[in-house]
């Protein structure tokens, strides 16, 4: 078999065979077929799209580039460890709020996340606010944590799907992301590697969103379920909003403040509905008996009682974290300019573009330019006024934190220019969440 003939049958619109798929895969992963026969392969991807079935053989290659973690094994017979996974958005802190609610009802998580990238941010650049707090984090810690606090969150190692780490890379700077079938192998043999026996997705639609319309989203959950279930796992698929930013917050530490919040019992409405949504599917697959109502009613109870709170502390301390800055989030990194965007006219939020506010925290340095670009914890944006919301002339429509004056204006610029579009007539209400795909 040659790369080149690989490329060719997928340019000219040929279904590969599982053995073709294989053989590029090894091949990529061990540095036999170079960076641009392969970028040359994902954009023949990109036209020509997969079938389900070459999709599905993407992914169990990509998941045999690597090792695979057991967590099952750590527990006795029956409990089932859940694992959930964003397709990536903005203002999207779900993990922070959902992994430690779970958890402190008594299902094991066991997570593996990503970094910012594009405009949508990442669960470790968020988690890296608190000063001490590491996701480097050896199987055998992984494994102790996992059993004696139920809760851990690592980095992507180079042991577990190492092709997805290489493929994504190079698919991050030859646009190729947006590709249902590249996207669902992506997700879908990482989940498989880290070994939970139930696993939520959380896909995302909107312009924040690597999916821009519904039946896309929709065939794209209904393929990561499907492969999931073929590798004998549990899945569900959340299909949620991604046309504005979730919550309030975008930016590292402001995010982790908004969790915070949210584990107090004092967060957004969005976002507090998406995290005990996602909480109840978790809990639904990982065995626990009652409609889906009741295990939502369960969720709401532990951010009330402050036990999802409690099991979060433990899981800062137990990674390194410095536990006073969660308990006086005024600790986190801040940053020394804050400033509002005002409104430039009265009316009502029409739209607030997702895609245009992340890159503006990417911008103000909250989010890498290029990879292993150093990162700003405090910069972001706070949203004040959301879609709907009525607002009048000279009122703040969010506030900018920043580390420099120019980019605080520019930040504020493209907010008024791009982000924000103000219009005479309420506009429907959004919805958050399209579909649940079991
Ligand atoms: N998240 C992933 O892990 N991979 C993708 O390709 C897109 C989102």
């Amino acid at each position: 078999m040659r790369a080149v003939d690989i490329i060719v049958r997928k340019r000219d619109g040929a279904e590969l065979s599982a053995e073709e798929i294989e053989f590029f895969i090894e091949g990529y992963t061990k540095g036999a077929i170079p960076d641009y026969q392969a970028a040359a392969w994902a954009m023949a991807i990109y036209f020509q799209g997969m079938s389900d079935a070459e999709a599905t053989a993407l992914t169990l290659a990509i998941l045999h580039s690597g090792q695979q973690m057991n967590p099952r094994a750590l527990f006795p017979p029956g409990a089932k460890v859940v694992d959930k996974h964003s397709t990536g958005g903005v203002g999207d802190k779900t993990t922070l709020a959902l992994a430690p609610l779970v958890a402190s009802l008594g299902l094991p998580v066991g997570k593996l996340s990503g970094r910012g990238l594009g405009f949508s941010g990442g669960t470790i650049d968020k988690l890296e606010s608190v000063a001490g707090f590491h996701v480097d984090i050896p199987t055998e810690q992984f494994e102790r944590q996992l059993r004696e606090i139920g809760l851990v969150i690592g980095g992507q190692t180079a042991e577990l799907a190492p092709a997805d780490g290489k493929l994504y890379a190079l698919r991050d700077v030859t646009g190729t992301v947006p590709v249902l079938p590249l996207i669902a192998s992506s997700v879908m043999s990482k989940k498989l590697a880290s070994g939970a026996d139930a696993i939520v997705l959380d896909v995302k639609v909107g312009h924040g969103a690597f999916m821009h319309d519904l039946e896309e989203a929709t065939h794209l959950a209904r393929l990561m379920v499907e492969i999931g279930r073929s590798a004998g796992r549990q899945m569900a698929a959340v299909i949620s909003a991604m046309d504005q930013p979730l919550g309030r917050t975008v930016g590292n530490a402001l995010e982790l403040k908004e969790a915070i919040d949210t584990l107090h019992d004092r967060g957004p409405a969005d976002f507090s509905q998406l995290v005990i949504t996602l909480a109840a599917e978790m809990l639904r697959l990982g065995g626990r008996p009652g409609t889906r109502e009741e295990l939502q009613a369960l969720a709401r109870i532990q951010l009330a009682n402050g036990r999802a709170w409690e099991k979060f502390r433990q899981f800062i301390a137990a990674q390194g974290g410095d536990v006073a800055m969660i308990d006086d989030p005024e600790l986190l990194p801040a940053a020394p300019l804050v400033e509002p965007a005002l409104a430039p006219g009265s009316g009502y939020v029409a739209e607030l573009r997702a895609d245009q506010v992340g890159l503006i925290s990417v911008a103000l340095g909250g989010g890498r330019q290029k990879k292993g670009d150093l990162i700003d914890h405090a910069v972001g944006v706070v949203l004040e006024a959301k879609v709907g919301d009525a607002v009048e002339a000279g009122q703040p429509l969010c506030w900018i934190h920043a580390n420099d004056g120019a980019r605080l204006a520019e930040a504020r610029r493209r907010l008024l220019l791009s982000a924000y579009r103000i219009s005479e007539t309420p506009p429907p209400a959004p919805p958050l969440i399209h579909k649940i795909i079991e």
